[in-house]
């Protein structure tokens, strides 16, 4: 796709060539069942081996602590479940998360609370923001077992304020859980310093393959196996290890950490000119989402226009961008995010998000304000 402009690098990025290198020898040359004992399955176990120490290195874990899953859908499910069902279920107690999560999120504690699970959700404010106080006030009023509040929203790319979001859920004697699918490798991410007990990640958001993730699970923190069957993950997720995609993840992980000051000033750079350029244009425009968000991430919404058409025409141009989440892409109405923060229809209605990564350059980002330009202004 060389004449295609790649702008929704939110939605799903391009694999690491170093990553599709390291992954091809597990696929066709070491291709060994890993849980058979004999020595020709030995570099598949160390491959698993090496590369969960490799992503618990990148956040501060340890290798004990990464789960591998099949992406962010499964470990948010897992996360959730996890905590609210089984032996572990804490009885009577409550699941609270952020309006603004992803549906991985959102519909799990939902069908959580068809079952008897009482869920409340907590609004954020205008940016997009779940405000620490206001978490405080709520788990004050209820017995919560387990509050989940998103890393970086998919949408807006607000970053949430992680850290005094753990501490007060703590204090309340509440497991915090994380869907840090949008921000790691692209943020800098400690599990410890942050006082994060269970974090989900999916590889495809950061070069990485698609169909793998990983649940991080503090040690400590009471386990309900998600997928019942072979002893895999320690009894916990069973099932023949995805090994190649699995290596591919570790290194495109790793090397995402390896440069994340360099990508994230080299993307804000790219932002920043992309906001420059429109701005000198006269097309009149709303940036979403606060000040301290994800760099590249930018939701922007172009009064009484329709962000479809936008889409559509701009996919004509050659040009890939979003309108809400990529995950949303058949719901035509307004997105939960954009409704929780309050945007008003007429702006909503012309949202669009555009997701720039490090494989962009400063042409594509002419090329962009250029075309968006002459879809807005004409
Ligand atoms: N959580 C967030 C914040 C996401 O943005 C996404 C995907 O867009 C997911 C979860 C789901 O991840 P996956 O597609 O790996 O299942």
């Amino acid at each position: 796709m060389l004449d295609y402009i790649y702008a929704d690098n939110a939605a799903t990025t391009q694999l690491d060539k170093g990553a599709f290198d390291a992954m091809s020898p597990y696929m066709l040359e070491m291709y060994g069942n890993p849980s058979q004992p004999y020595s020709f399955s030995r570099t598949a176990r160390k491959g698993i081996n090496e590369a969960r120490k490799i992503i618990a290195d990148c956040i501060g874990a340890k290798p004990e602590e990464i789960f591998f899953t099949s992406g962010g859908t499964e470990s948010d499910n897992w996360a959730l479940n996890s905590i609210a069902m089984g032996s572990n279920r804490m009885l009577d107690k409550a699941i609270v998360v952020s309006e603004i999560e992803h549906h991985a999120v959102l519909n799990p504690s939902r069908r959580l609370q068809e079952e008897g699970i009482p869920f409340y959700t907590i609004s954020p404010d205008r940016d997009g923001l779940i405000s620490p106080q206001k978490l405080d006030n709520i788990l004050g009023q209820t017995n919560c077992g387990l509050v989940s509040i998103m890393t970086a929203n998919n949408e807006i790319g607000t970053i949430e304020p992680i850290a005094e979001l753990c501490e007060v859920a703590h204090a309340h004697g509440a497991i915090f859980h994380t869907d840090a699918v949008q921000a790691i490798g692209h943020i800098e991410i400690n599990v410890n310093s942050l006082g994060i007990d269970m974090l989900s990640a999916s590889a495809h958001k950061f070069n990485g393959p698609k169909g793998i993730g990983f649940l991080y699970i503090r040690n400590g923190i009471p386990i309900r196996p998600f997928l019942i069957g072979g002893a895999q993950e320690r009894n916990c997720r069973a099932g023949t290890e995805n090994v190649a995609s699995i290596v591919g993840m570790a290194y495109a992980l790793r090397e995402n950490c390896l440069h994340i000051a360099e990508n994230i000033q080299y993307i804000s750079s790219l932002e920043d000119r992309f906001l420059s350029q429109l701005s000198k244009s006269d097309a009149s425009f709303k940036i979403n989402g606060a000040l301290v968000k994800l760099p590249g991430l930018i939701s922007i919404s172009f009064e009484g226009q329709d962000g479809e058409a936008i889409l559509h025409r701009m996919d004509l141009k050659k040009i890939a961008i979003s309108t809400g989440s990529a995950c949303d892409s058949k719901r035509t109405e307004i997105s939960h995010v954009l409704k929780s923060i309050g945007l008003e229809e007429n702006y909503a209605k012309g949202t669009v998000r555009i997701s720039l990564g490090k494989n962009n350059t400063y042409e594509d980002v002419d090329k962009i304000v250029d075309s968006l330009v002459k879809i807005i202004v004409n």
